[in-house]
């Protein structure tokens, strides 16, 4: 297994296959994605060639991410060379749901164990002025088919300051009977959002404090769990995840790796740029590369320096896949 200098061992990664996305995210790519210089993203033998690598280092868990996923007509492809990998038990897609409904049947025939859908408003207006797409009802159907075909279906929420209470409210009221995970995420400060992160943060806290005062109650950690912290209510039949990435111990439970679609190993989100691995990657060889990662791991800091408004190299999630 994977353990770097400080005893976290890393079997969760998180591999971006795009950071082109369709959606125009407030606090993401408000103006849209722009094309960079970047060198194109990794072709699906080579995300292939990346996954091997790492199961060979003890990863058992594998998301694909981006920019926004759906947009590669291969991804059902990635997907079923994810889940044939020996030691991979789990295979999870976060996606904007625009393509869902289109597209589930397929990523489960291939394989897809869980899906997270990025929802920050269950008002279809107010969504639509969020993402820059009227899409909301499809996003919702897209979910039931995914439920409907056994996918663990986890929601994404950003928290942000302005109509917090009303949104909570209304993400309440669809949890009575939607047994899904609902999953508030603080939002984090990027190289490019500084002026909306100062406008809009909203520490998880104030959520969960609500939530204790209406009886949810907080789940016990399992010992290989994540950084989010889960609640139950006995009248829901959904739950809620809180990330809390400026809460102090956050990095202390750091599980996962990332590697970004043109093939860089980011040890942190807001780690500098990347470590360039396509070099190995693009050889095919899975077990150089596996080298080569161990070889880097040791780099990896204890946590990173958000508080103090350090940032790293990521203008946006986009560029990474949060
Ligand atoms: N496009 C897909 C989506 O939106 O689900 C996958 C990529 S997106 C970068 C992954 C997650 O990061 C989404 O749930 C999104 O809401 C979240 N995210 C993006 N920018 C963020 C920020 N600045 N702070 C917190 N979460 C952010
Ligand atoms: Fe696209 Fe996801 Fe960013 Fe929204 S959060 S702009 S859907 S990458």
């Amino acid at each position: 297994m994977l353990t770097d200098n400080l005893g976290r061992r890393f079997y969760y990664l998180r591999l971006s296959v795009t950071d082109v996305c369709n959606f125009r995210c407030s606090y993401c790519l408000p103006d849209g994605y722009r094309p960079t210089d970047e060198a194109p993203h990794l072709t699906a033998a080579e995300a292939a060639t990346v996954v091997r690598a790492f199961a060979s280092l003890g990863t058992q868990k594998l998301r694909l991410t981006g920019g926004e996923p759906s947009l590669r007509a291969d991804l059902a492809e990635i997907i079923a060379a994810g889940k044939a990998t020996p030691g991979i038990r789990r295979v999870a897609v976060t996606s904007n749901g625009y393509k869902l409904p289109r597209v589930i049947d397929d990523w489960r025939a291939a394989g897809l164990d869980q899906l997270n859908i990025s929802i920050d408003s269950l008002d279809r207006h107010e969504f639509a002025e969020f993402t820059g797409h009227d899409c909301l009802p499809r996003v919702l159907d897209g979910i039931e088919r995914a439920r409907a075909l056994g996918v663990e279906v986890k929601v994404n929420a950003v928290l942000l300051a302005d109509g917090a209470e009303r949104r909570l409210g209304e993400f309440l009221h669809w949890l009575e009977d939607t047994p899904v995970t609902l999953r508030f995420i603080e939002l984090m400060r990027t190289g490019d959002n500084r002026d909306y992160f100062a406008s809009n943060h909203l520490r998880g806290t104030t959520i969960e404090q609500r939530l204790l005062r209406e009886g949810w109650q907080l789940l016990p950690r399992a010992a290989d769990a994540g950084p989010a912290r889960e609640y139950r209510h006995p009248d829901y039949r959904g739950r809620i995840g809180l990330i809390t990435p400026y809460s102090e111990d956050f990095c202390d439970s750091c599980n996962r790796l990332r590697v970004s679609a043109q093939g860089r190993l980011h040890l942190c989100l807001f780690a500098e740029q990347g470590l360039d691995l396509y070099d190995v990657i693009r050889t095919g060889d899975s077990d150089a590369l596996a080298r080569r990662v161990r070889a880097l791991i040791g780099g990896k800091a204890a946590s990173h320096q958000l508080q103090a408004q350090q940032v790293g190299a990521t203008r946006n999630l986009a560029m990474l896949g949060g």
